[in-house]
């Protein structure tokens, strides 16, 4: 797919996010160190994967999804990150940091991709099978609307729901409030070898309870330093943190309300509540800065995803995902029985060897 773009030099994509100049040295040097164009091409995937350790071929890392990369002019960490001075209320959420393709090949690319993050979650799975404790944790954030549900079904959808969690955080339950606010977010982080998804997550507690005064003030500012250092100690853990905020414009938001309103199959996803929510839309604009500005750490940085364009949305966050699955190294883990002996002891109960 677009084989023959002039993407060198675009520029346009960069412009709302500018990690660039004012990025911090560190985002750069993670959006760098991990990208290693690869020659080759994906081969017919799980055939040669499934097979644990029956040769050379079956331990091969697994190739770089080639199709369309071209199309990104900038790398997705570095296009989607957070600079020095970035503001969300300037943000425009039509735009497509980074990406010079067009939707078709967008699409086409996120499929291809998908191979890549299927495989990769399958080493990680292995992985966990075997008693390994790496996990990653995609936390999706953003208003009504903005597609964190879309996310789930087109990207996380892609992979074999056994190595997933899926976890939705909203108003907190009775026993939720019992307890403090990170007690939830606790339980329901992935187990080793899973990918889990947060559709919302802590964030929420210095958000809408920011915005609607939910709790006192001096707790809500106590919260991101909180949250901070709960993400590192996961990350210590070896969970790698993929923090996601999409950003849908007041504009598309109404289209997408309406329609919701428009058509009974989807009456569901609608609630009084978010008209409240979309009236503020300064305010959470305010909140979602705070987080920004106060929780973009180096262990766990924020990605801003401009969502008014899903099949963006849902590019950038399969690339940002897939990348953090390559940063694991994944290989398959080594047989903890002999295999010469295993192989032996099963062909005395054959008849005829292979
Ligand atoms: P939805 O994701 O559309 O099902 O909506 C969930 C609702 O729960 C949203 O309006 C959230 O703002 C709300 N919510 C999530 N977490 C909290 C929280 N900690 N306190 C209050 N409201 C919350
Ligand atoms: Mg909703």
């Amino acid at each position: 797919m677009a084989k023959n773009k002039a993407s060198k030099k675009s520029g346009t994509g960069k412009k709302s996010h500018e990690p660039g100049a004012g990025g911090k040295a560190t985002k750069a040097d993670r959006g760098e160190k991990a990208k290693k164009p690869k020659k080759s091409k994906k081969s017919g995937k799980a055939a040669t994967s499934r097979g644990a350790a029956t040769g050379d071929d079956s331990l091969a890392p697994v190739p770089v999804t080639t199709a369309g990369s071209e199309d990104w002019t900038t790398p997705p960490r570095e296009a989607l990150a957070v600079g020095d001075g970035f503001r969300i209320a300037d943000l425009d959420a039509a735009a497509t940091p980074g990406w010079t393709g067009s939707r078709a090949e967008a699409e086409a690319r996120l499929a291809a991709l998908g191979e890549e993050l299927s495989e990769l979650q399958e080493r990680l799975f292995a992985e966990g099978r075997s008693g390994g404790r790496r996990a990653v944790l995609l936390v999706l954030q953003g208003l009504d609307t903005a597609g964190k549900g879309g996310i789930v079904r087109h990207v996380v959808g892609m992979v074999d729901p056994q190595g997933v969690s899926i976890r939705s955080f909203g108003v907190p339950t009775p026993e939720e409030r019992s307890h403090h606010y990170l007690w939830r977010i606790d339980r329901s982080l992935p187990a080793g070898g899973r990918i889990g998804v947060f559709d919302r997550s802590q964030y929420e507690d210095v958000l809408v309870v920011r915005v609607d005064s939910l709790a006192p003030l001096e707790e809500i500012e106590g919260r991101y330093e909180e949250i901070n250092e709960f993400e590192r100690a996961l990350v210590e853990r070896e969970t790698s943190i993929v923090k996601v905020a999409l950003v849908v414009s007041p504009h598309e938001q109404y289209r997408r309300l309406r329609e919701r309103l428009e058509r009974p199959d989807k009456y569901w996803k609608f609630s009084l509540g978010d008209l409240a929510v979309r009236a503020k839309r300064p305010a959470y604009d305010e909140a979602y800065q705070l987080v920004l500005d106060r929780t973009n750490t180096s262990w766990a940085p924020w990605y801003v995803i401009p969502a008014d364009n899903k099949w963006f949305a849902r590019l950038a966050v399969a690339e940002l995902v897939v990348q953090a699955l390559r940063d694991l190294d994944l290989s398959w883990p080594p047989a903890d029985f002999d295999v010469a002996e295993a192989t032996a002891a099963l062909d005395a109960q054959q008849d005829e060897p292979v």
